[in-house]
């Protein structure tokens, strides 16, 4: 079955959403594989946003990543890499929708509370990287 990776980002988590984050992925019929709380260091983020890493904001993201604890999950389900970004909604949160995570808890780019895979292909290296241990 297709998993995703799915990420609280350390603004998310300060601000009490973990809770409410969680709520719509289950609510929606997607199953939890795997979860964890934790504080990254700069040589994951930088790894996790590789792809990134020639773009002019790239520091200041990855300092944004390390900035405090974050939620790593693992969520499976039909369909769940596509359906997970449109539950998220659009990567700046002024054009995401009212109703996605972002259109409901976020006005910044720089600090939008979530990430999500964006194919099923970077989710497999997703989970890899951060569930180096593996799933259950
Ligand atoms: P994420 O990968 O975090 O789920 P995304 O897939 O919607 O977000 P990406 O293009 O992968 O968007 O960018 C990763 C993150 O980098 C964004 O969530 C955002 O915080 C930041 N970012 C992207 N583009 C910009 C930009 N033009 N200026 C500032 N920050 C940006
Ligand atoms: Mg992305």
């Amino acid at each position: 079955m297709e998993q995703t990776y799915i990420m609280i980002k350390p603004d998310g988590v300060q601000r009490g959403l973990v809770g409410e984050i969680i709520g719509r992925f289950e609510r929606r019929g997607f199953i939890l594989k795997g979860m964890k709380l934790l504080t990254v260091d700069k040589s994951l983020a930088e790894k996790h946003y590789a792809d990134l890493s020639t773009k002019p904001f790239f520091q200041k993201l990855v300092n944004y990543i390390v900035s405090g604890p974050v939620v790593a999950m693992v969520w499976e389900g039909k369909n769940v890499v596509t359906t997970g970004r449109k539950l998220i909604g659009a990567t700046n949160p002024c054009e995401s929708a009212p109703g996605t995570i972002r259109g409901d808890f976020a006005i910044d780019m720089g600090r939008n509370v979530i990430h999500g895979s964006d194919a099923v292909e970077s989710a497999k290296k997703e989970i890899a990287l951060w569930f180096p241990e593996g799933i259950a």
